[in-house]
């Protein structure tokens, strides 16, 4: 594993490395000193050029507690809003001497190409519609410690499906772990040739969410991403709510113990009410810390293994 661009950069192998590796990373947490000297004297730059609250702080802690060095850069006073070139910035922050790059851009693609560019290991933070596999991979770690080995687990993901990176990663991280996946999203927001997909690989796709909650092991709910949506996606926030919304009446109709998960920023009222988003069963603040030990783990592996 050279760079963590896509899940199709990691085996289930891998995975399972990540994971074993971020269960030890995590009681780092709970340590009145949080410091791992793994990463002393190297330099990671956090590159982002969309707004994170969680990705990037988790990414800064993480590099911190390894004792790398961590530096934030975005795009807003950088000289990327000078009209720079997303080739020239990579360049010239990877020719100051930096061991890694976290990547975060509204292009999808982004990472990739950047990893063509560089001579550093680049992880993928976010692009676009495309992927963001340190999300799935944390979404995974939560899920495997609420519900264990994940072999033959049934996992819903609804809402957005069409605008999230975070679907397109957890698909192919939990079906690579033996999980059956089901998609549900009105019509308009199921990807465009999914068809395909659907019945294959532990993958599947619905329209009714009420059908789909009773013979599910986890519930994950997407945000509504309305900076991606260039025109009426559904007519109101109040009909979404009523079919594809984790409202109180469906939160009451779930297992009291079926997790849920949700990868934030949340809109409490419209993809998820406010009583199931403060649940007992709620895994999101779980997810929070996940991240951290997640993010740990893969820095650890990418810039301390073998070919750093
Ligand atoms: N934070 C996640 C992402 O950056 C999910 C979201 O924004 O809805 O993709």
């Amino acid at each position: 594993m050279r760079h963590l661009r896509s899940i199709d950069d990691v085996t289930a192998d891998d995975i399972a490395t990540i994971m074993a590796t971020a269960t030890e990373m995590h009681d780092v947490q709970s340590r009145q000193v949080k410091k791992l000297p793994a990463l002393r004297g190297r330099t990671v730059i956090n590159l982002f050029f969309e707004d994170s609250t969680r990705t990037r702080s988790s990414f800064e802690i993480a590099g911190k507690w390894l004792s790398a060095d961590v530096i934030n850069l975005s795009a807003k006073g950088s000289s990327a809003s000078k009209g720079e070139s997303l080739r020239d910035t990579a360049l010239t922050v990877t020719a100051m001497g930096i061991d890694g790059l976290v990547v975060r851009h509204s292009a999808s693609g982004a990472a990739h190409q950047i990893s063509g560019w560089v001579d550093v290991p680049v992880i993928n933070a976010g692009d676009g519609t495309h992927e963001h596999p340190t999300q799935a991979l944390l979404d995974c770690y939560t899920l495997q410690r609420a519900l264990g080995d994940l072999a033959g687990r049934r996992v819903a993901i609804v809402g957005d499906l069409t605008h999230s990176r975070v679907f397109r990663s957890n698909l192919a991280c939990l079906t690579r772990l033996g999980a059956q996946v089901v998609g549900v999203a009105p019509p308009t927001l199921m990807p465009a040739g999914v068809g395909p997909w659907s019945g294959t690989d532990g993958f599947e796709v619905s329209n009714d969410l009420d059908a789909v909650l009773p013979t599910v092991d986890a519930v994950m709910m997407l945000r509504v991403q309305r900076e991606r949506m260039s025109g009426g996606f559904f007519p109101t926030g109040r009909e979404y709510t009523v079919e594809y919304g984790l409202t109180r009446t469906r939160l009451a109709r779930l297992g009291e113990r079926t997790p849920i998960l949700h990868p934030g920023p949340m809109n409490r009222g419209l993809e998820i009410s406010p009583e199931a988003a403060d649940a007992a069963s709620s895994r999101v603040l779980d997810q929070v810390s996940a991240g951290v030990a997640v993010r740990m783990s893969v820095l650890y592996h990418l810039l301390a293994g073998e070919e750093a």
